[in-house]
């Protein structure tokens, strides 16, 4: 089996150039923020909040009532909660906030470690989170750091929510961005940071096909590192 690992900052295009990627390598796409986003919805439904003082013991008490799953329905995939179809619930900016703060909690990565390891160990895959090449999948045949500057990743990620219908403003977007940003790379487990020998690939300058090209590029080279 062929992992890819595709690592970085929020809105820097890593989910759409993998999913795009993954489809035309005919590789599974596993979105592993989904997960995160996941034990988040359950938090916030339950009442739990960040600002709790005993936040990290709340949560992990009530995990053992949680069930998360990736499952691919009509060549997409959908992220279910206890059963239910969550998709879209989860990309609610207030989730997205929720999510950097349960994924800080130890035992809450440690909850989702062997869910992420097994869709590797079963499938061709690209996978895309915050630690990927550096714990989840630390013998990835590949790893690829993505990044774009900080207004350019806010400019997609508003453009985004807008489209989506969801009510915001570009200056409240920009600082959630870099709020989640600060807090996904000095928290002390698994932090966001390029893997050893991670590509980087910056995608400011680069339009979306640009980047899929450089992916499906990269990965090829190693699909055919591997037959021979
Ligand atoms: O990628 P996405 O924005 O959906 O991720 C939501 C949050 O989940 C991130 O801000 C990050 O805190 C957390 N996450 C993580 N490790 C991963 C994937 C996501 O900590 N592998």
């Amino acid at each position: 089996m062929i992992s890819v690992a595709i690592d970085g900052p929020v809105g820097a295009g890593k989910s759409s150039v993998a999913r795009a990627s993954a489809k035309r390598l005919d590789f599974i796409y596993a979105d592993t923020g989904a997960l995160y986003r996941g034990v988040a919805l359950y938090a916030v439904r339950n009442g739990i909040s960040e600002n709790d003082a005993d936040f990290a013991d709340k949560i992990s008490a009530i995990l053992h009532e949680i069930t998360v799953e990736l499952k691919i329905k009509e060549g997409d995939q959908r992220i279910f909660l206890c059963g239910e179809d969550v998709s879209e619930e989860i990309r609610l900016p207030e989730i997205s906030m929720a999510a950097s703060s349960v994924s800080s909690v130890p035992s809450v990565r440690d909850f989702l470690l062997d869910l992420q390891r097994d869709i590797a160990k079963k499938n061709n895959v690209l996978m895309d989170g915050r630690d990927i090449g550096t714990v989840v999948l630390p013998d990835a045949q590949l790893k690829i750091f993505i990044t774009a500057s900080p207004e350019i990743r806010a400019r997609r990620r508003f453009e985004e929510l807008i489209n989506k219908g969801v009510e915001t403003d570009f200056e409240q977007v920009l600082n959630d961005l870099n709020r989640r940003d600060y807090q996904d790379s000095h928290r002390t487990v698994a932090p966001l940071k390029m893997a050893e020998g991670a590509v980087l690939l910056d995608t400011s300058e680069l339009s979306f096909e640009q980047a899929v090209d450089r992916v499906v590029e990269l990965t090829e080279t190693i699909v055919e590192r591997n037959r021979t």
